[in-house]
């Protein structure tokens, strides 16, 4: 489990053990109602309850204006000694890299397109 080491694995085990009450079961079928109702978005790869996540399904947003910005960036650094690239799809816009688990972070880094 990322961000749990062997130390924090251990206390956890320890109070689950020695908890009273139903609260480990709790936890249990939190996680297994989470694990069954939450997954990547069909369009961006966010998290979502729906097949398109809360962001994706908002008709008042646009990604134009990222689209923008990013030609924006690209005509400036034309004719620049530097390589452009994108992120491939996957990592949801806003998402953190820190939150994506290494095949999803290994299969954008090598589905980079040049801009
Ligand atoms: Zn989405």
């Amino acid at each position: 489990m990322p961000g749990v080491g062997p130390r924090s694995a251990e206390r956890i085990a320890l109070w689950m053990v020695r908890a009273r009450g139903d609260q480990p079961e709790q936890i249990a079928h939190a996680i297994t109602d989470t694990r069954q109702s939450i997954h990547a978005c069909y369009l961006c790869g966010f998290f979502a309850a729906a097949e398109i996540c809360e962001i994706c399904a908002d008709q008042s947003r646009s990604d134009v204006e990222g689209e923008a910005t990013t030609n924006y960036i690209v005509d400036l650094l034309k004719g620049k000694p530097i390589t452009l690239t994108r992120i491939a799809r996957g990592i949801p816009a806003g998402g953190g890299l820190e939150s994506a688990d290494e095949l999803t972070l290994s299969a954008a880094l090598s589905g980079r397109t040049k801009l």
